[in-house]
């Protein structure tokens, strides 16, 4: 069994105490331990601040760019071993694998790519200049600079690569080092990826740590050029924020958190058309892919009632052909949940779902894996509630459950009536409408766009190149509003925003354009 340790201080320090043991949740077989008791943790800020920090404010923007397109290549040429890893210790079919290390290598390559576009400068200018002064002779200008501290970076289980790799290309790029916690339950890739970038000599020193494990009292070490960048659940979220320490000190707090993602059918839509076609495939698309864990999965389905038989028969019958069982078995189509606690609160929150409703399929009994040794794995069933008024009870809008899970309901067709029920979750990541009246569509835009971070538009002539809405691209936002936590990521450079502090700068125009190169003010 692999023992992980904690890269931290330059070196790998293995912790002391009772390790947490990491298994195949396909099989429960154990795969590695960790602890991190006794991991210097003061010792690693400190590293960071002093070491990490100064060196990667020594590089211009431009050679950021090229670290991050180094580090996308070494994971690259890692990628079989770590698709592996991803695929026993997550659950993860390939297909799954691949979604979650093709994605951190993916955004370390786009931010290598948005950095180079800036050059040779370690300023990034803010916006355009403005002149303070009738004669342009006194001249005002937004600045971008690292901030002078590092950034934590705690990531949820089920993207232990994309999870490092699109946080850490953004503090990386602003020139700030970071100290990545993957959840203890599935850190092998997050460990192994960090190992690689480490042995292929590529790092500044101090610019990337490592904590295998529990945290321990790393929050506690920091300051107001910090920050904390959190994926996870809302509670952990609410947790963090909040501590005494991180209000006290005023650090800068990215929160991910939950969300009940909706999908929105237009009344009338033909059951032969190409929109019909895209939406059932992004439902099924959704549901299993990651056997449903993921932060953008559809949760909420809304048809007309009309169309509510129709579209939950349609569903159900995808449904039914789905292979769940042990990901090794190239038949299997879903793997297992990632871990015993997600397997109970699956259980639990179909219950709970089921109350409000009826089982159109699936459903909370044990379930064995094609594949599987008989009673082990943590597997669930895909799971569709139908519920007939969709006001009857709060928990279908508020209850997250995190795995191959969805709820149907009915609306009136219009977009007031979608916005309403949308928002009873209380601010999501992403909503699909799927529609091919373009007066429908642009209805959705106010209302929904108040509550999501992202709105998906389907319809017939993006049914060929759509990617589902669950897909989070580099160059747009990934967030939401409210219970999702309010954070940014990802928007291109605006996700490199979080690490930097905004300077107003006033002075002489030549002056500044000789500082920060370029022609803004001329
Ligand atoms: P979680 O239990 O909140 O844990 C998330 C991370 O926080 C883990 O690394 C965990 O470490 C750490 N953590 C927990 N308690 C902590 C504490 N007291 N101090 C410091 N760190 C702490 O969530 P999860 O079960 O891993 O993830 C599932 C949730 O994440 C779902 O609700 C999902 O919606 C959400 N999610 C959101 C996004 C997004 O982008 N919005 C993406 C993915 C997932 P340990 O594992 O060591 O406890």
């Amino acid at each position: 069994m692999i023992t992980l340790k904690s890269f931290v201080g330059g070196e790998w320090q293995e912790g002391s105490g009772e390790p947490a043991v990491l298994v195949n949740p396909s099989t429960e077989e154990p795969l590695a331990q960790t602890s991190t008791e006794g991991v210097d943790f003061a010792g690693a800020v400190r590293h960071a601040r002093e070491v990490g920090g100064p060196a990667l404010r020594a590089m211009t923007l431009g050679e950021r760019a090229s670290l991050l397109k180094a580090m996308s290549k070494a994971l690259l040429e890692h990628r079989d071993e770590l698709l592996d890893m991803s695929m026993r210790n997550g659950g993860n079919t390939k297909s799954d694998a691949k979604f979650d290390v093709d994605g951190a290598g993916g955004a370390l390559a786009a931010y290598a790519h948005l950095g180079k576009g800036l050059g040779d400068s370690k300023i990034m200018r803010d916006g355009d200049g403005v002149s303070l002064a009738r004669d342009g002779s006194w001249w005002g200008q937004h600045v971008l600079l690292p901030k002078e501290g590092v950034a934590v970076l705690i990531n949820a289980f089920n993207f232990p690569a994309w999870g490092f790799g699109e946080k850490a290309a953004c503090a990386l790029l602003a020139g700030v080092p970071v100290i990545v916690k993957p959840a203890t339950s599935t850190a092998l890739v997050t460990w192994r990826m960090v190992e690689v970038l480490d042995q292929a000599g590529i790092l500044p020193p101090g610019s990337v740590q490592l904590v295998a494990g529990s945290p321990g009292d790393l929050l506690s070490h920091l300051r107001e050029q910090d920050v904390l960048a959190f994926t996870g659940s809302a509670d952990t979220g609410l947790y963090l924020r909040s501590r005494d320490d991180i209000l006290s000190r005023n650090v800068t707090v990215n929160i991910e958190a939950d969300s009940l993602n909706s999908a929105i059918l237009a009344p009338g839509v033909p059951a032969d058309s190409d929109t019909y076609g895209l939406f059932l495939k992004d439902l099924f698309r959704e549901m299993t892919q990651k056997a449903g864990q993921k932060c953008t999965a559809i949760r909420r389905i809304f048809v007309a009632e009309e169309d509510m038989e129709r579209v939950a028969g349609d569903l159900v019958g995808r449904l039914a052909d789905v292979t769940v069982g042990n990901t090794a078995d190239p038949e299997v189509r879903m793997g297992p949940v990632s871990t015993a606690r997600q397997l109970a609160d699956n259980r639990a929150g179909i219950e709970a779902l089921a109350a409000a409703g009826t089982v159109a399929t699936g459903g909370s009994d044990p379930l064995d894996g094609v594949g599987a040794p008989e009673g082990r794995g943590y597997y669930v069933r895909p799971t569709l509630i139908r519920v007939d008024d969709a006001r009857s009870s709060d928990v279908v809008h508020t209850h997250e459950v995190f795995g191959p899970v969805a709820s149907i309901m009915p609306y009136d067709g219009t977009p007031d009536d979608a916005a309403e029920l949308v928002a009873r979750g209380q601010g999501s990541l992403v909503a699909s409408a799927y529609g091919d009246d373009p007066d429908w569509a642009g209805g959705m835009i106010a209302g929904l766009g108040a509550w999501n971070g992202r709105l998906y538009l389907g319809s017939s002539g993006v049914a060929g190149s759509a990617m589902g809405s669950g897909a989070a691209f580099p160059y747009l936002l990934h967030g939401g509003p409210g219970r999702a936590g309010n954070g940014e990521e990802l928007g291109g450079l605006s996700g490199v925003r979080l690490y930097q502090r905004r300077c107003a700068l006033q002075g002489d125009p030549a002056v500044l354009d000789r500082i920060l190169g370029g022609t803004e003010s001329e």
